[in-house]
């Protein structure tokens, strides 16, 4: 049996349902909305506040209060116990709002007379609306029942204004998802993109908030759950029982069997709230609370709910995937999170990519970076407020985006884009000379690739050769380990492409960030420093040795260059050393061709390799410098964190001296040296990597142009002045003499 409260919620909430049906301007909707409320909770007062702008709201509507005060009254979030409601999500319900702490008295409303306050958020999703209040003379709190009753109003208004049911003439609110809106995030890709968005996962949009037969609804509810819980067992079946993949999936599961999520469901279909709307409830109060908690536990555990929630709605609601829709004109992906296997499912299509998560290093960004497409990321909320076929501008050097832009804000963009297209075209004039700087020191430079899709660059970039193929990318965009086969036509493809240019196939690089989903991953408490790359080759052969009898095979007979990840000692080089002869035996007893000429080289990526017997660097065939996990070891500040990463500066001179004596012990051993880290790809660094000896670089393709044309305009020699000048003067970094020294030279 319903309670009378619950009856009462109902008829309430059908109320509001019919006042949306209404062919009424969005004032006389929200108008009536009031008054539906004050009479049902018995209330003297019902006032809806919504936000203005970001920061203010506005007194929207009002049954109670001075009719005069409505479109005229205004707090800041934060201000009065109404901006208070806002700025913490939380419902505020007091007997004696006066006497409340921050009440703020507005003589305009007259509300002076009324005791009593209880005020909700209106929320969607974490997206703030505004706030929902009743007072009343008596001096009293409300009940539990009053407040849940309140609450569910409040979600409907949300729902109801995302249906843009406020919107019109003389109403408060203009249409969501038709501001233009900026978000600040970070780089993950430097460039600029101009398009329309396309959400990975497009939001459900709940069209029915009020349900009229809750035992029909409650039926819908239970039996998408029973669904949800099969698919994720279905997952967490086919994931096996080790990885963080099954980690989340078994949180899934919890929720998905938890009983106070269920019950807090069940109760809002009773008070007349859809199935679906019911779930949204769950999920915003979800976010909000997300929006508060800084413990990444807890945090994951909400996003983990979060996402739940979305599938739950997906098949509540028969939305969501986009089979059949259209990608726009110049698409620009956004989403939560996304995977490099995803990423790579677009196919070259998109012109940028925006998250709200992710980080420079993560897999997705590496993708995007061999896609040289721009990508933000920590755009925070950007899911919420982007709708399939938004305009949208991404500048990823600022790690800004602009959604919905105002024409402004679009013609400058434009004139930004066409900047950078007219130095493109000064870079393609350049593209087939050799780099050779200003004093006449030819410079090698190559590029940094890893997925098929960073061929074409070869030619397009004017990169002497690919400096490093990071071969665990193609061990990473796949769902399980590839076959040796078809690592053989990879390789062979990667060779045919680079038409007899020198190719330096990296072999697997995993461990630290680079987790492969099929293998069993450990829970290490430094796993940048833990067991990674060489190590877990040289422990567990197998891979490693697949993996070189493929690269001898793809090469048939051509010659190949092979390079070991994160050699710390001698004996390390040795012995995968020793593999690649074994491989190569193999091979010959097979009858199988053997690589006319085979090269092995090793990453210097510790600083202990620096200081290896000259044993070593004698027998080793060439070297090159892992610059971005060098520096994280050298100023022991990890490369994935963004609160130390852009801490130290590449220019230091502690860490330019140490590269110096990398250089002279290999021209004492004549040993062929190259940096191959990010640093080699931003001009200035590699200006000073190159004034400093270094005379091969290798960089992400879109680098080679704007590095190339930089160095063949300076003296190397006048440079390493420079830098020997700044030493003197006891300088931190030389960035500031270089800098200077190519303002006045240029
Ligand atoms: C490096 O560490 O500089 C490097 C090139 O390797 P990765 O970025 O793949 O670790
Ligand atoms: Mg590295």
């Amino acid at each position: 049996m319903p309670t009378n409260t619950e009856s009462e919620s109902r008829k309430l909430l059908g109320r509001l349902r019919d006042t949306m049906a209404e062919d009424a301007a969005g004032q006389a909707r929200l108008d009536k909305i009031t008054h539906l409320t004050a009479d049902s909770m018995g209330t003297e007062v019902c006032s809806i506040y919504l936000f203005r702008d970001n920061e203010t709201l506005e007194l929207c509507a009002s049954q109670g209060l001075k009719p005069e005060a409505v479109h005229q009254t205004r707090m800041k979030l934060g201000e009065g116990l109404v901006g208070r409601v806002a700025s913490t999500g939380k419902t505020i319900n007091a007997a004696d709002a006066p006497s409340e702490r921050g009440f703020r008295y507005m003589p305009e409303t007259g509300e002076e007379i009324y005791s009593s306050f209880l005020g909700v958020p209106i929320q969607r999703l974490g997206s703030k609306l505004g706030v929902l209040v009743v007072q009343s003379k008596q001096a009293r709190e409300f009940t539990a029942d009053e407040v849940y009753a309140l609450e569910v109003v409040a979600m409907v208004l949300a729902e109801m204004t995302e249906l843009g049911a406020f919107v019109g003439e003389g109403a408060a609110l203009k249409a969501r998802h038709t501001q233009s809106l900026l978000f600040r995030g970070g780089t993950g890709q430097e460039g600029s993109a101009m398009g329309h968005a396309w959400l990975h996962e497009p939001r459900v949009v709940v069209t029915n908030p009020v349900a009229d037969d809750p035992d029909t609804e409650l039926r819908r509810l239970h039996d998408a759950v029973d669904q949800l819980r099969v698919s994720v067992d279905e997952m967490l079946a086919g994931a096996g029982s080790d990885g963080e993949h099954a980690q989340v999936l078994e949180a899934y599961r919890m929720f998905a069997n938890s009983k106070g999520w269920m019950r807090r469901m069940e109760e809002d279909i009773a008070r007349g709230l859809s199935a679906e709307a019911a779930v949204e409830k769950e999920q915003s109060t979800a976010r909000a609370r997300m929006a508060q908690v800084t413990d990444t536990y807890l945090r994951d555990r909400l996003h983990d709910l979060d996402d739940l929630s979305n599938r739950l709605l997906r098949i509540l609601t028969g939305q969501g995937n986009q089979t059949g829709a259209e990608l726009p004109e110049n698409p620009i992906l956004i989403a939560r999170n996304i995977g490099p296997g995803e990423l790579l499912e677009y196919n070259r299509k998109l012109k940028g990519v925006v998250l709200e998560e992710g980080s420079v290093g993560s897999h997705a960004a590496i993708v995007a970076r061999a896609l040289a497409i721009p990508l933000v990321i920590h755009a925070d909320r950007i899911t919420n407020e982007a709708l399939n076929g938004d305009q949208i501008l991404v500048d990823g050097d600022q790690g800004i985006v602009h959604l919905r832009p105002d024409e402004t804000v679009v013609s400058a963009f434009r004139d930004k884009m066409a900047m950078q297209a007219k130095a493109q075209e000064r870079y393609s004039s350049i593209r087939d000379t050799k780099c050779t700087s200003a004093d006449g020191a030819r410079i090698e430079l190559h590029m940094n690739a890893g997925l098929m899709a960073d061929l074409p660059s070869l030619a397009g970039s004017g990169a002497e050769g690919v400096g490093l193929f990071r071969t665990e990318l193609q061990f990473l965009i796949r769902n399980k380990m590839p076959k040796r086969t078809e690592l053989v036509d990879i390789y062979a493809k990667v060779l045919d492409a680079a038409q007899g240019k020198r190719v330096i196939f990296r072999t697997l690089d995993i461990g630290s960030d680079k987790v492969l989903p099929y293998m069993k991953s450990l829970d290490e408490p430094n796993p940048a420093l833990g067991w990674r790359a060489i190590r877990v080759a040289l422990d567990r052969p197998g891979v490693m040795r697949m993996q070189l009898q493929a690269l001898v095979r793809a090469a048939n007979g051509r010659p190949l260059t092979i390079m070991f990840p994160f050699i710390a000692q001698y004996e390390e080089y040795a012995r995968a050393r020793d593999e690649v002869d074994k491989v190569l035996a193999r091979e010959r007893r097979l009858g199988h061709p053997v690589p006319e000429r085979i090269e092995v080289g090793a990453m210097l990526e510790t600083p202990s390799l620096a200081y290896a017997s000259r044993r070593f660097f004698e027998e080793v065939e060439f070297l090159s410098i892992g610059g971005n996990d060098l520096k994280q070891f050298f100023f022991a500040a990890d490369r994935e964190n963004e609160l130390v990463r852009r801490r130290y500066d590449t220019l230091n001179i502690s860490f330019l001296s140490f590269i110096e004596n990398i250089v002279a012990r290999c021209e004492s051993t004549g040993t062929p040296l190259s940096f191959c880290g990010e640093d080699a790809g931003r001009p200035i660094e590699a200006l000073v990597l190159a004034a400093i000896g270094l005379r091969s670089l290798s960089m992400r393709p879109a680098s080679v142009g704007p590095v190339k044309s930089l160095l063949m305009r300076y003296s190397l020699k006048e440079v390493r002045d420079v830098i020997e000048e700044s030493k003197m003067r006891g300088e931190q970094s030389v960035r500031q003499a270089v800098m200077e020294y190519l303002r006045d030279n240029s």
